[in-house]
């Protein structure tokens, strides 16, 4: 197998150099998504001392030319902090700040698509939505292939590898171990991990989040997962069907609620947005993935616990379903339901605000 250029260097000699003290100095890392709407990039500055409020870090700008997000010729892009967290990689002072982008004009970027989501939420804040969404992955070596995957020919077919342990069943729990206690340190509302179905993939799941929070939160996860990815050597791919055949694809089912649907006799709420989202099903596929349905038709076959993509449809406890009722909701008649169909490279800002304009806001229209 090939090695991974990044994961070479001996971090061990990193390790003395990242001990060294910076007197009051603080490494601030600014974290952006870049024009192709999956893509992260981030860079740093210094500041005097510790920014304790968003109003404490200053916009800073780049070269969006370089990032697919503007022409050479008009290229500069404003970055504006929205959400702090800490530096799970620097350590405590520095931070990591992720950023909406403004065009030179200040409108929002198009790949920017927090800026519509945090409209939506402001208007449904009364109620009180919130998300928890299971972000699956998919972990290969740095020439593509599956990791620990043998580079001829295909693992045992699926059963044993789901919540599995064992080194015959799970291959890169590091990555998984590593990226939670990071994602807690920095402030991420990570609630869980687990195995997945096909080997060498994963998810995490984040939330329950109310509003804009959930996209924040997210895309900072991701980010944590791409940066140790890195030091390890492997590479984490969101595609939503990584290995054709008889092999799982990867999702990132959205689990919704309101305060209503969480309240005694919620379940009455819950049927009701179903019944809304059956009128949408065009427009919440296009909003589940950033090709507009056309990475997620590889994964929603119908087959390997998902639905078609051209069929709507909901039930209790029913995984090849559009839409799961857990059976625990049936039984309290109150809770959340879970959105199987966005696709693990979704941007949860467009996901997040599809539930909220249907479901607490009305809009119709596919
Ligand atoms: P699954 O059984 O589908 O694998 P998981 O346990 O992986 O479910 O994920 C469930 C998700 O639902 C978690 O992210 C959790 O935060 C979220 N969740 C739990 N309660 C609520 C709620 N009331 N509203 C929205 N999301 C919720
Ligand atoms: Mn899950
Ligand atoms: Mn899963
Ligand atoms: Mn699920």
């Amino acid at each position: 197998m090939s090695v991974a250029a990044s994961s070479q260097l001996d971090k061990a000699v990193r390790e003395h150099y990242l001990r060294l003290s910076q007197g009051g100095w603080v490494q601030v890392t600014y974290v952006w998504v870049d024009g192709t709407g999956e893509g992260l990039r981030c860079k740093t500055r210094t500041l005097e001392s510790e920014p304790k409020a968003l109003t404490d870090i200053p916009e800073w700008n780049f070269d969006g030319s370089s990032t697919f997000q503007s022409e050479g010729s008009n290229s500069d892009m404003f970055l504006i902090p929205v959400r702090i967290f800490r530096d799970p990689f620097t350590l405590d002072p520095n931070k990591l700040v992720l950023c909406e982008v403004l065009k030179y004009n200040r409108k929002p970027a198009e790949t920017n698509l927090r800026h519509s989501c945090k409209e939506a939420m402001e208007q449904a804040r009364d109620a009180h939505p919130w998300f928890g969404l299971e972000q699956e992955y998919t972990l290969l070596g740095i020439d593509g292939h599956p990791y620990g995957w043998p580079q001829n020919g295909f693992p045992a077919p699926q059963g044993p590898y789901y919540c599995g342990v064992g080194a015959d069943k799970v291959y890169g729990r590091d990555i998984v171990e590593a990226h939670y206690k990071a994602c807690i340190y920095a402030g991420v509302k990570i609630s869980g991990t687990n195995a997945e179905v096909m080997p060498s993939q994963w998810e995490f799941q984040v939330g329950p989040c109310e509003g804009i929070e959930m996209g924040d939160h997210l895309w900072i996860a991701r980010f944590i997962l791409h940066r140790i990815c890195e030091d390890f050597g492997v590479v984490a791919t969101f595609d939503p069907k990584p290995v054709t055949g008889n092999w799982n694809g990867a999702g990132c089912h959205a689990n919704f609620s309101t305060k209503d649907m969480r309240s005694p006799g919620g379940l009455k709420h819950i049927e009701e947005a179903i019944e809304k989202l059956s009128k949408r099903h065009p427009h919440h596929i296009r909003m589940y993935d950033p090709s507009g349905g056309k990475d997620n038709s590889r994964r929603l076959t119908g087959q390997h616990e998902t639905s078609s993509i051209h069929d709507f449809s909901a039930g209790i406890a029913n995984r090849g379903a559009s839409i799961r009722i857990p059976r625990q909701v049936g039984q309290d008649q109150c809770g959340y339901f879970e959105d199987r169909r966005p696709s693990a490279n979704c941007d949860p800002y467009a996901v997040t605000e599809a539930l909220v304009r249907t479901c607490i806001l009305n809009e119709v229209g596919n």
